[in-house]
């Protein structure tokens, strides 16, 4: 086992992290910017080093840096938690070069992940359906042209390597599609480097359904069941559940079944999570995840496994200490991602907590790294902390769900709290009742809505 892990993230998930080494007896090592000294993570960890100016890429991105604060506290291990450098391949091979243990997958996962067409290829390849699509990037408009008259529109261009939401244009008919990939490309270039685009049929209603996995590259792997995160804005989740209010147990384990048999194959390494679209009846391989995610609490409610503990184990060489038929599932999760963000404008919201009260009771969890005069910063992501709430049903989830959010209290700054409290009490919410352009038609539709 590992003697001293470095975290290097920071917000709500570098305490995940540090939370599951200390339950396993593991020394902790914070990384900070200088925007972040009066931090939580900083506070709580065993020991600290500032690794450079607020930007992320001079700090949170920095790989020398973090290298070098490996070296100066002798940590043996680093875990990236998701972001910043959770998905570099670059990064876990330069650890491996410096004999420090990456707690995630090989590199060479991160490197076929990390670009969707090759993903895509490989999820083929692995038995597992896509969205209808052009095999590789797109060469020219023509091809495009040629290609998206065989899928039928309305088609979306993704860039290969998009990640966030961004790089995602949707074309309605022909007259849309040149513009639609200049705007991807402009989008691609910008946020990652690389403006390779590929085509996929834009699928009308359908949901995000999602399955974590783990695996140990011992040829052992299981599935720990699926999240809905139909729930978007601009392709970001931003509610997720499980189970899915659309699946039954047979689906599940369909769907699990198939997945876990290709991770196994596939050799696999840690924590995953493979996601798909999910349209009458039928589900289309999007994407996979590489890292523990935004939303694991979810699965962590409902199946009681600490998936952050076992990547640790399984990045220390263990094998899965868990079974297929270890895995049980009890009641329904959801999760709220709580921004510092107008809950009606979505503008950004960074300052000073005046007040912090987070809800408690039975089946509550709070992941956040928030306190009362804690100054958010406006360098990093917006998430002041995520609300989770397990039930044995997903009616009693949603009735704490909502009691819960009553109890939140964030002064200072202006959060999404507002929204959730409308969503909580929305009837089509309440049934389980949306696909993924469900709340961006709901945010158009209700001007209304009380915040
Ligand atoms: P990212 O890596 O940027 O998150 P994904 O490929 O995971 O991108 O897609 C994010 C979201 O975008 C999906 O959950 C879905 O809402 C939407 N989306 C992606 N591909 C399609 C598609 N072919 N049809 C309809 N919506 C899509």
């Amino acid at each position: 086992m590992f003697d001293k892990i470095l975290i290097a993230n920071r917000g709500e998930v570098a305490l995940r992290v540090m939370r599951a080494a200390k339950e396993l007896g593991i020394a902790t090592v914070a990384v900070y910017s200088t925007a972040d000294k009066d931090a939580m993570h900083v506070r709580l960890a065993d020991e600290s080093v500032c690794i450079g100016p607020p930007p992320a890429r001079d700090s949170y991105l920095n790989i020398p840096a973090i290298v070098a604060a490996c070296e100066i506290t002798g940590a043996d291990a680093v875990h990236p938690g998701y972001g910043f450098l959770a998905e570099n391949a670059r990064f876990a091979d330069i650890l491996e070069e410096h004999e420090i243990a990456f707690i995630g997958p090989k590199a060479e996962h991160i490197r076929i992940m990390g670009d969707k067409i090759e993903a895509k290829r490989t999820a083929a390849r692995l038995g597992i359906p896509s969205v209808p699509g052009s095999p590789g990037a797109i060469a020219n408009e023509a091809e495009a042209l040629s290609i998206a008259a065989d899928i039928g529109y309305p088609v979306i261009v993704k860039a290969a390597a998009g990640g966030g939401g961004r790089g995602m244009k949707v074309a309605d008919g022909p007259e849309d599609l040149a513009d639609a990939i200049a705007a991807a490309r402009i989008e691609a270039r910008t946020a990652f480097g690389d403006d390779s685009v590929y085509l996929e049929k834009y699928l009308s209603k359908p949901r995000h359904i999602e399955i974590q996995v783990m695996g140990d590259g011992h040829g052992r792997a299981v599935h720990l069941g699926e999240r809905d995160c139909s729930l978007q804005r601009r392709h970001q989740k931003i509610w997720e559940e499980g189970p899915s209010p659309a699946l039954n147990a047979a689906q599940r384990e369909e769907i699990g079944g198939l997945v876990a048999r290709a991770v196994a194959e596939l050799g696999y390494v840690g924590a995953g999570t493979v996601e798909f679209l999910y349209e009458d009846g039928k589900f289309y391989f999007i994407e996979m995840n590489t890292r523990v995610q935004v939303e694991h609490p979810v699965t962590e409610m409902i199946t009681g496994i600490d998936i952050v503990n076992e990547q640790i184990k399984i990045a220390a060489g263990s094998p899965l200490s868990i079974s297929q038929d270890d895995v049980r599932f009890l009641g329904a999760a959801i999760e709220c991602r709580i921004n510092a963000e107008h809950a009606r404008t979505f503008i950004p919201s960074p300052g000073r907590i005046a007040y912090f009260h987070p809800p408690g009771g039975l089946g509550v969890r709070v992941d956040s790294s928030a306190y009362q005069g804690y100054v958010i910063p406006p360098f990093y992501d917006s998430l002041v902390g995520k609300l989770i709430v397990h039930g044995r049903t997903r009616t009693e989830a949603m009735m704490r769900l909502r009691r819960a959010l009553d109890e939140f209290i964030i002064d200072g700054i202006n959060t999404t709290l507002p929204l959730f409290r409308t969503l909580v009490r929305n009837a089509d919410v309440q049934n389980g009742q949306y696909d993924i352009h469900w709340l961006e038609e709901f945010l158009k539709t209700d001007p209304a809505m009380e915040l």
